[in-house]
């Protein structure tokens, strides 16, 4: 089915579906987890249109391809151009925020990682950024103190909060466009608090955006 962008209230949603833009290792302590340095400056890859999928809809788990992690992230939705924008820019360019699984298949991942080679395959599959709908950015408060939870069958496996984003949110977009133009109806992720871990066929995962913001049930198959 092909994916469109969907308001949280409902309203019609006149964006068109773009790239997805983002950064990894955002969170100092997943990069810990991972056995990663934490970067001196942010690292960005990018995902193409064809990896979005509706979060709501079962997510589906690639077989045959070893290990498929869950990072749950607060999503951007993008609704006007940036190029080396400044903060303000940034901001008013906030069309959303909601939730996003950036699914990587980290055992190919840390094949292509030790070799040197560039992360497509692990990051940019097709479905490999299920999104929830988006809630107007006025509904937050403060862009660094979003808590994002995950939990899989009942149990909590991710509990941050934006406040420890090593980049926040509006730097962050800044420095992508330094690199690329971000289009209206381009999506950010933002990276993700610790606590990754593989997806499995069945598990039931409950994604929460800030204290009762949005809150997305789906499930794995
Ligand atoms: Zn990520």
């Amino acid at each position: 089915m092909t994916y469109q962008h969907r308001h949280a209230d409902g309203a019609p949603c006149t964006l068109p579906v773009g790239k997805v833009v983002c950064v990894g290792r955002n969170y100092a302590e997943h990069a810990k987890e991972l056995n990663n340095p934490v970067p001196a400056e942010p690292i960005l890859f990018i995902k193409p249109r064809t990896a979005l999928v509706p979060m709501e809809q079962p997510v589906a788990v690639p077989r045959g391809q070893g290990a498929c992690h869950f990072e749950t992230e607060m999503a951007v939705l993008i609704g006007a151009a940036l190029k080396d924008a400044d903060e303000a820019q940034a901001r008013a360019a906030i069309a959303g925020l909601g939730l996003g699984l950036d699914l990587t298949l980290r055992d190919v991942q840390d094949g292509l990682k030790a070799k040197g080679l560039p992360w497509e395959k692990a990051k940019a599959f097709d479905g490999a950024c299920p999104l929830s709908v988006f809630v107007a950015p006025d509904r937050v408060a403060n862009l660094q103190d979003v808590r994002i939870r995950l939990l899989v069958n009942g149990g909590t496996r991710q509990d941050g909060n934006t406040a420890d984003m090593l980049t926040p949110v509006l730097p962050l977009l800044c420095y992508m466009s330094t690199y690329f133009t971000l289009e209206p109806g381009d999506v950010v992720m933002t990276g993700t608090p610790r606590g990754v871990g593989p997806l499995v066929a069945g598990d039931k995962l409950q994604v929460v955006l800030g204290e009762d913001l949005l809150t997305v049930n789906t499930i794995a198959v």
